[in-house]
């Protein structure tokens, strides 16, 4: 018996070392990769290195969630990510109405990078987001289903200070809208003329149903609440856009 521990130590031991000398290199080996990949000078593409700062018009890769982040947090930041994809979010003082309505982050909407919209009062994060969703998925759609571009996008704004409505009444917890951190979008405008609203064109043509169902599909990668027709009448018009909430789509 006292023969066999003897012959077994040094072989766990043995064992041990080289495992312990395997996960160490890993990870050094890990580390210099990611400082190499990090540098300021790095060979990586920015939009898939999570140290750079969004592009709205790179292409989406699983970095890009994170650059999002980063950019909603930060005013600087995401005033500069709009500006450079040509967004036009002109700035605005804060704003404050007692204690549960205002805009932080505030400024003026009317262009985001291909449509253009009627003036809106929002937040730089929620600009920002409704930027990703013009831009990945609402021209996109808009090509593949109607050959044409989106021009407007139509809606009824950003920021009201009210209390969230249910179809059962009126609740009393505060609107996600009392600090514009929603946005509620009808319809859109397009290039050739054409005018499509969700009231009207839902069940429209087969084009028309599949254009308006895929952004708003699109929509969810974006915004974590999002409510259109098929939830209820209140939204049967438009799309509630959300940036807080839980990932309910529907
Ligand atoms: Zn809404």
């Amino acid at each position: 018996m006292e023969e066999e521990t003897k012959k077994r130590r040094p072989f766990l031991q043995r064992a041990a070392l080289f495992l312990l000398s395997s996960v160490l290199s890993l990870a050094l080996l890990g580390l210099v990769a990611l400082w190499v990949l990090l540098r300021p000078d790095s060979v990586l593409p920015d939009h898939w290195n999570p140290t750079r700062p969004l592009s709205i018009t790179a292409p989406v890769t699983p970095v890009t969630r994170w650059q999002l982040r980063m950019a909603t947090r930060d005013e600087a930041v995401c005033r500069d990510v709009l500006a450079r994809a040509g967004v036009v979010f002109s700035q605005m003082e804060p704003l404050t109405s007692g204690d549960h309505c205002g805009i932080s982050q505030r400024g003026s909407l009317s262009s985001l990078v291909g449509a253009q919209l009627s003036p809106v009062e929002t937040r730089c994060a929620t600009a920002l987001r409704l930027a990703m969703w013009e831009h990945h998925d609402v021209q996109p759609a808009a090509h593949q289903h109607l050959g044409t571009d989106v021009a407007q996008l139509l809606h009824i704004g950003s920021y009201n200070c009210r209390k969230m409505r249910t179809a059962r009444g009126t609740e009393n917890a505060w609107s996600s809208h009392a600090t514009a951190g929603a946005f509620d979008i009808t319809g859109a405008l397009l290039s050739d003329g054409r005018r499509l609203t969700l009231l009207r064109n839902w069940n429209g043509t087969p084009e028309e149903a599949a254009f308006l169902r895929q952004i708003w599909r699109g929509s969810c990668t974006w915004f974590r609440l999002v409510l259109g027709p098929e939830y209820n009448r209140l939204h049967a018009d438009h799309f509630h856009l959300q940036a807080n909430g839980w990932g309910f789509c529907r």
